[in-house]
């Protein structure tokens, strides 16, 4: 089978590597130069929305993804009748915007922090009124890894906050305090198999994913969180991986985005469990079982961010990925994983990689 990915990135780099190993074929779009997925199957260089790309792209795949969830919808309609779309436009359409995302936690029970609409800077005071302080100003669309926010801790800067954010949809939602972050990651077939893999630590620094550590056991709350994935795959119809993120605070779950896509805190599954969720993403799609979700171990994973750094390429345990990709502030360039036998040996060995990786840059 041909699988169609719309977009290049270190994420569909990653699904066709697997692809390979499945004994599948991959062809991407992506408009970049030198796009990390060129490594694996030919790249349509055009624009995501580009109707002649995804028109050859459809009629040289038997099914087509993405790797981001910023796909234009719209560009979309024009090629589904003719080659299946997974995960559906629906999950697409919800992920875009944070208040349509927001409504479908709401309508399937999934808790969530209090949030407000900001239409207008007055809507700021009446968001602070009823949600309190601190709050979180996001933009309602193309916010990622904290972009398009603005932390209001004291109602003096909401003048501040508008003009810095206001030029765009708005919501604002309680800041939470939460104890850590967490996912959960599933996948749907198209018979309606779901398969969950166990939840996953996380830790954000500048809004963006630092580190993550599976299995982590709190007890109920791997069940609960993958009883919200089940609602939104089955909700949703969905075919694919899918990746919820929550806050854990008081002992409890609330949620705050989910992805309809691979997603880099289950990057880990690669080494740590038997079968990666880029695997689990195309044997869906393409019709097939899941495969089975269970951990090897206990997996940790390094994001390397920024710039490579030497001592990365030397390291005596953990696996390093790179992606290929030119170094610059933020950017996303690799990341490491290890597997241990005991959470406390995985927690000694990601503390060593985090401190030679961090004196070598
Ligand atoms: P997001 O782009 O919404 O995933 O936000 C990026 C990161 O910012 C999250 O993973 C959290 O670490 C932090 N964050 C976002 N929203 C909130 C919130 N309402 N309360 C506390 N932290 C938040």
């Amino acid at each position: 089978m041909r699988i169609g990915v719309i977009g290049a990135g270190q994420l569909g780099q990653m699904l066709g590597f697997a692809a390979a190993e499945l004994g599948l074929d991959c062809e991407f779009l992506d408009p970049s130069d030198s796009p990390p997925a060129a490594d694996c199957g030919h790249v349509i260089r055009a624009p995501f929305d580009s109707h002649t790309a995804l028109e050859t792209l459809a009629a040289n795949c038997d099914v087509i993804t993405y790797e981001f969830e910023n796909v234009p919808v719209e560009a979309l309609r024009a090629i589904d009748d003719e080659v299946p779309i997974y995960p559906p436009r629906k999950a697409l359409q919800h992920a875009q915007d944070r208040l349509a995302e927001k409504q479908l936690f709401e309508s399937l029970d999934i808790p969530l922090p209090g949030y407000a609409v900001i239409d207008t800077r007055d809507d700021i005071d009446r968001a602070i009124d009823v949600l309190g302080l601190p709050i979180v100003i996001k933009t309602r669309r193309l916010g990622y890894d904290g972009k398009g926010q603005f932390i209001l801790r004291d109602a003096s800067q909401a003048d501040e906050a508008w003009q810095t954010v206001g030029n765009n949809t708005l919501i604002a939602e309680q800041w939470v305090p939460f104890e850590f972050e967490v996912s959960v990651i599933g996948v749907r077939s198209t018979a309606g198999d779901v398969a969950i893999y166990p939840l996953t630590r996380n830790e954000h620094r500048n809004g963006i994913l630092h580190t993550s550590c599976a299995p982590i056991e709190v007890p109920g709350l791997t069940t609960l969180g993958g009883s919200y994935v089940q609602r939104l795959l089955e909700h949703l119809d969905y075919v694919g991986v899918l990746a919820l993120e929550l806050f854990v605070v008081e002992g409890k779950l609330l949620a705050n985005e989910f992805a309809p896509r691979v997603h880099n805190s289950g990057h880990w599954t690669i080494e740590g469990a038997e079968t990666s969720q880029f695997a689990n993403h195309l044997l869906a799609i393409c019709g097939r079982q899941p495969g089975s979700t269970t951990v090897r171990g206990h997996a940790g994973m390094l994001n390397l961010i920024g710039e490579m750094p030497a001592a990365a390429r030397r390291l005596q345990h953990g696996a390093l990925h790179e992606y290929g990709k030119t170094a610059r502030p933020g950017r996303k360039l690799g990341h490491i994983t290890v597997v241990a036998d005991t959470a406390v040996e995985r927690d000694r060995l990601l503390a060593d990689i985090e401190q030679s990786v961090t004196q070598s840059t």
